[in-house]
């Protein structure tokens, strides 16, 4: 059996890579370079200590043979990570319409709106869940 053929049928139904993988990756470079500018000797250690178990968590996530548990953990990792991507998205997207318009939740559905910035007291249909309420923009 040839060295390849070997390989692949050692890499043949493992979990492989995934959004958790890189995840992990990136905290292990950012450990990595918080650790070069640390002077401390115990905060380097922890540091490090972290950073072996982020490794070890990569690999044995990329090489294990549960796909369905890691699966489950991926789609974990991927709904808290998109929740903080939204909420960087949305002070983005206030900061540029800060002029012309205003960010108002729902007080029904909490449903985030983008109001035209008009002033004095108005009622506004929230397009979501259809109901009525006062905003004072
Ligand atoms: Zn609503």
């Amino acid at each position: 059996m040839r060295f390849i053929d070997k390989l692949r049928s050692f890499f043949y139904g493992r979990y492989g890579i995934d959004g958790l993988y890189y995840a992990l990756m990136c905290v292990f470079l950012v450990l990595w370079i918080a650790r070069l500018f640390t002077a401390n000797t115990v905060v380097s250690v922890i540091l490090l200590v972290l950073q072996l178990a982020a490794v070890g968590w990569m690999f044995f996530r990329c090489f294990s043979k549960n796909i369905y548990a890691r699966r489950r953990e991926n789609e974990f990792f991927k709904k808290i990570f998109r929740s903080i991507k939204n909420f960087f998205v949305l002070q983005k997207n206030r900061i540029r319409d800060r002029k012309d318009y205003r960010y108002r939740k729902c007080p029904h559905c909490k449903a985030m709106l983008r109001l035209p910035k008009r002033e004095g007291t108005h009622t506004v249909k929230c397009p979501r869940c259809s109901k009525r309420f006062e905003v004072k923009v």
